[in-house]
């Protein structure tokens, strides 16, 4: 079997994969950086809205206050102090390094004033990531349609992973290395409607489960509130620049839920839109108050367009859809899992920055901000010697079944939950059989399965509604705020 051998191998190659891979070869490490696709993939391309910086240190309580709000008693309010006055030295990195962000600073939903920094309007992620690929230094080597089947796990610590070329198994490929970084990203395919890329099937956080890492709040699924039936994205600053939400009926209704109106915590919006769609048969965003909307959200124009509508004309339909999770594999400050040797960063991992909620753009500061701490202390370790690398047979689902698993998890595990619901989600997910996967497409079938089961068996365990949370039998946050914890190891816990 063809084999590499690396100092640090990342798994993922969008911002916190890419950022990392960059700071990792400038501290003198040879880095792999692995995509199961091309290197321009998963989530952070697609990001419209920018990235949230505190505009200074006299911000930064300020924009802690915010993310601690939209995250409704799950943040780790030690770990944001550290992300967010980081923020500020990563800022002038990337600016040291040649990002033109855009002179004016937005304003978002949840957050008290401007200061989301978009790069060239709402095509932020694609420009951000386009630029970083551009930095990456000779040390880093990097592997494109190489699908990470598995970690190589001995000794209670990972030494690296195995991959297939072009996902197929006939074409195994093993990268050792002395510490391996997790950054391929959400989990959002498991749902029928999701503005997540057909990347986003949750792999690498199956990985680390099956190999015994601490994942948590995994029911903790943000769901963004003004998608275009094409999954299409209306980026929350439309709303910042004065759109509004209307019913079937016309009729503005965020006053009556939220005195922030349109501008309240995602959780908030998407809830109202599900009860007023409930209500009134549908719910429309009218963009007709934002001046020159054309250039100013150039992605949301050509989006509608696809589609045949007109925003200059009439307000257009929209649903909430999986958008991001808050959960993921368990980190400390630094991007260590539970598991030695193993990082991970970015919308795979849970540092508790997040908490219950995402606040608005904090999710490509946290990719940014960990994937340069997961570098560094991923270097810390130690060298490792591995003998002999055995693949194991990772599993599979017939690949027929991802649209069972994106029903049952639309019609269980969405922005409303309740027991009997969750339940027989969970057992008609327990159903789906698996076998050794026969290509990347099956094991990722596989991957959907498990973090699915997880998704709903976290969202059981929750007996509260907190954030993007909500169970309609437990209408209320219970007293106690804290995490649902799995881990493979355990009695009762999920397997494959
Ligand atoms: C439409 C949209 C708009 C958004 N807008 C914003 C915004 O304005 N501001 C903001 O802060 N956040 C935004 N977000 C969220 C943000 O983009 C993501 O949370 C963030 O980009 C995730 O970055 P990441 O590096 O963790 O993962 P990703 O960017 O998702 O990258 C994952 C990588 O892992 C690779 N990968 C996955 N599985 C495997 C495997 N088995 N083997 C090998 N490689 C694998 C993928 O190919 C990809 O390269 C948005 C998200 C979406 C979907």
């Amino acid at each position: 079997m063809e084999e590499v051998r690396t100092d640090i191998l990342i798994l993922g190659s969008g911002v916190a994969g890419s950022y990392a891979a960059i700071h990792a070869a400038n501290l003198g490490a040879r880095v792999a950086l692995v995509t199961k696709t091309e290197l321009l993939s998963g989530s952070t391309r697609w990001a419209q809205g920018g990235v949230a910086f505190p505009s200074d240190s006299n911000d930064i309580p300020s924009h802690l206050m915010d993310t601690i709000k939209a995250g409704r008693g799950l943040v780790d309010e030690h770990v944001s102090i550290t992300i967010l006055t980081e923020a500020l030295t990563q800022l002038k990195h990337l600016i040291d390094l040649g990002v033109h962000f855009d002179a004016i600073p937005a304003l978002e939903g949840g957050h008290s004033k401007p200061r989301v920094l978009h790069i060239n309007g709402d095509e932020s992620g694609l420009h951000l990531l386009t630029f970083l690929h551009g930095q990456l230094p000779s040390q880093v080597s990097t592997f494109e349609n190489h699908f990470a089947a598995e970690l190589i796990s001995t000794g209670g610590a990972v030494h690296g992973a195995v991959f297939w070329k072009d996902g197929d198994p006939a074409k195994p490929m093993v990268i050792r290395a002395d510490s391996t970084i997790i950054a391929t990203g959400g989990i959002g395919q498991i749902y029928s409607f999701t503005t997540n890329p057909s990347e986003s099937t949750g792999d690498g956080i199956a990985l680390a489960y099956r190999c015994g890492a601490i994942v948590r709040d995994l029911e903790l699924v943000q769901f963004h509130p003004t998608v275009l039936a094409n999954g299409g994205l209306i980026s929350e600053a439309c709303r910042g620049e004065g759109a509004v939400l209307l019913n079937k009926n016309g009729e503005r209704f965020m006053t009556k839920y939220d005195p922030a109106e349109e501008l309240a915590p995602r959780d908030v919006v998407a809830r109202s839109i599900y009860r007023e769609t409930i209500e009134t048969g549908g719910v429309f965003i009218d963009l007709r108050p934002i001046d020159d909307l054309k250039h100013k959200f150039p992605t949301v124009y050509g989006s509608l367009a696809n589609l045949g509508l007109d925003p200059l004309t009439e307000p257009v339909p929209i649903q909430p859809a999986a958008h991001f999770l808050m959960g993921g594999i368990s980190t400390d400050e630094f991007g260590a899992t539970s598991v030695a040797r193993l990082f991970a960063a970015g919308e795979a991992a849970s540092t508790g920055f997040h908490g219950a909620n995402r606040l608005a753009s904090n999710s490509l500061l946290e990719g940014i901000v960990m994937g340069s701490r997961a570098a560094t202390k991923a270097l810390e370790s130690a060298n490792s010697t591995v003998s002999q690398v055995e693949p194991g047979k990772p599993p599979g689902c017939e690949t027929e079944s991802q649209a069972e698993i994106r029903q049952i998890m639309a019609n269980c595990a969405s922005v409303v939950r309740e027991e009997k619901g969750l339940t027989n989600g969970f057992n008609d997910l327990s159903e789906i059989s698996t076998f050794p996967a026969r290509s990347s497409a099956e094991a990722e079938t596989a991957n959907m399965r498990l973090i699915a089961l997880m998704v709903v068996k976290g969202a059981l365990e929750r007996e509260e509604s907190r954030g993007s949370h909500y169970r309609s039998d437990f209408p209320d946050a219970s007293t106690d705020a804290r995490h649902v914890e799995q881990q493979f190891d355990h009695s009762g816990a999920v397997r494959d």
